[in-house]
């Protein structure tokens, strides 16, 4: 049994799901992306992601009009796998086509950028036996790129793998509830004086790059709540 976080932007609710591994995925209809499929080699109870997200690949999925196989889309931050600045943390990447011929992932490729709908499409070169697109929230906070600036009273996914840091690094209080409240907030301050940066309880570009470094790929503590 999984706990599934889905972020509805429209109620600003964090919608909780109870899922085994062969159930569809909330807001992809037909089993076209499996709990399964979504967590990859995660070993995490819970994983989330944002119904935009879900709305996005079912909307690829009809576009595209073929079975897109997923290896995986999610990982929590302190399984790393990926950079820092990772869309598979925020449960908005997708790494497909794994199983494809080449000739065919060159066809999902192109489908991917013309569709539109992704922020990103990995070129080809980098990741030549899957393809990888994203979708974002917002501006990054750093220029280089990253996660969207949060604060008090944010929601959603950046929020999550914030507090999954947190967490993870002994910052608890905050829960992992995707909502930026006061425990949230005193966890963040926290971390920002220990780690000699400005406590003013904003993960902007300079928290984000400091907190995501230390918390990548450091697994699972005792501190992790799942
Ligand atoms: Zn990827």
């Amino acid at each position: 049994m999984t706990t599934v976080l889905v972020y509805n932007r429209t109620t600003e609710r964090m919608e909780r799901y109870y899922l085994e591994n062969g159930d569809a995925m909330p807001y992809v209809p037909e089993r076209r992306l499996t709990v399964a499929e979504f967590r990859g080699s995660s070993k995490a109870n819970v994983v989330w992601t944002d119904k935009r997200f879900m709305e996005t690949f079912a909307a690829f999925r009809r576009y595209y009009g073929r079975p897109i196989p997923v290896g995986f889309a999610f990982k929590r931050i302190w399984e790393g796998g990926h950079g820092n600045q990772s869309q598979h943390y925020a449960g908005s990447a997708f790494d497909c086509g794994q199983t494809l011929t080449a000739a065919r992932r060159r066809g999902m490729w192109n489908s991917a950028v013309a569709f539109g709908g992704w922020s990103y499409v990995e070129p080809q070169r980098l990741t030549p036996t899957w393809v990888h697109f994203d979708k974002r929230l917002g501006p990054p906070a750093c220029s280089s790129g990253g996660y969207i600036t949060v604060r008090y009273g944010s929601r959603g996914v950046y929020v999550l793998i914030m507090q999954d840091a947190l967490n993870a690094l002994g910052y608890t209080g905050g829960g992992l509830d995707g909502i930026f409240g006061q425990g949230t907030l005193s966890s963040l301050r926290r971390f920002q004086r220990d780690a000699g940066l400005a406590a003013d309880g904003i993960s902007g570009c300079q928290t984000w790059r400091t907190l995501t470094a230390a918390a990548v790929g450091i697994g699972k503590t005792p501190t992790v709540i799942d």
